[in-house]
């Protein structure tokens, strides 16, 4: 590609100082209305990072056949879960979308062709998380899906083509769980801060590879013996980490917050990238 067709594929957004890009471990929905430690570590970064122009979340709760981007103006607050209380059903997130965002963005992208959506809005991987972040709804956001069909390692090479859009002003945020075993949550002790043995073997290996910046063995995730076939069982909640990790660039610093296991199975560790 001639440089002058770059700039203009991405002539929409101003140049800016390069954002961050963060994984949010999301855990349960009621994270969305609770106070915890959780809660509070989401409110930091935040409140520590530059205010961005807008939000590009890859959340586990949308996954489809092909890739999408949401391009609709207002989208919907969807309660994409069963079995809580009304006030989580209740609540409404009203942020903007990003018609250019998700032009851009689907422009950006060559590995393959990105549909623009107009029918899905933010689903809970996205809102109970980005609400703590900017409690105002007024940063613009949109989704991209996760396509079911692919490699992890398709999904690390397809979120090293986002890159750029960190120096539009655009937060990238993977939200998911690294660790995330429903079928083995103690789920009446869903508010204790602990994991089973094979639980913390995953999550300290997984921990290892990214303060290293050793992405293979993650990308590798199904040849990295039993403890991660228990902490990954379907890879929706773990493959957002990797979009969050493709982001890295060389010399960039990575920090982890919400660094703890709950309820046996389930890690709520965040990554905070640059
Ligand atoms: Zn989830």
């Amino acid at each position: 590609m001639k440089l002058h067709e770059l700039s203009k594929m991405t002539e929409g957004l101003e140049n800016t100082e390069r954002m961050p890009a963060l994984f949010l471990g999301h855990g349960s929905p009621m994270n969305a209305i609770e106070e915890n430690e959780f809660t509070a570590g989401f409110r930091k970064v935040g409140r520590e990072i530059t205010r961005p122009t807008a939000i590009l979340v890859i959340s586990a709760h949308w996954e489809t056949q092909g890739t999408f981007v949401t391009a609709m103006e207002s989208p919907r607050t969807i309660h994409d879960f069963g079995g809580f209380p009304k006030a989580l059903f209740d609540v409404q997130y009203p942020a903007p979308g990003s018609p250019d965002l998700a032009r851009e963005t689907k422009n950006l992208v060559k590995k393959t062709e990105v549909g623009l959506d107009e029918k899905w809005g933010l689903d809970h991987g996205a809102w109970s998380v980005i609400k703590h972040l900017y409690p105002s709804a007024d940063v613009p956001v949109i989704q991209m899906s996760l396509d079911y069909r692919q490699t992890a390692q398709w999904h690390y090479e397809l979120a090293k083509e986002l890159a750029a859009l960190r120096r539009k002003g655009v937060l990238i945020v993977g939200s998911g769980n690294r660790v995330h075993n429903l079928g083995l949550v103690e789920w009446r002790r869903l508010s204790e801060t602990f994991g089973y043995d094979w639980a913390m073997e995953a999550s300290d290996k997984m921990k290892k590879s990214i303060l290293s910046g050793d992405h293979q063995p993650l990308i590798n995730f199904r040849s990295q013996g039993r403890a991660f076939e228990l902490a990954i069982p379907t890879p929706e909640h773990y493959l957002p980490l990797l979009y969050t990790l493709a982001l890295q660039e060389k010399g960039e610093e990575v920090t982890l917050f919400n660094d703890r296991a709950v309820a046996g199975a389930l890690t709520m560790t965040s990554v905070r990238v640059g």
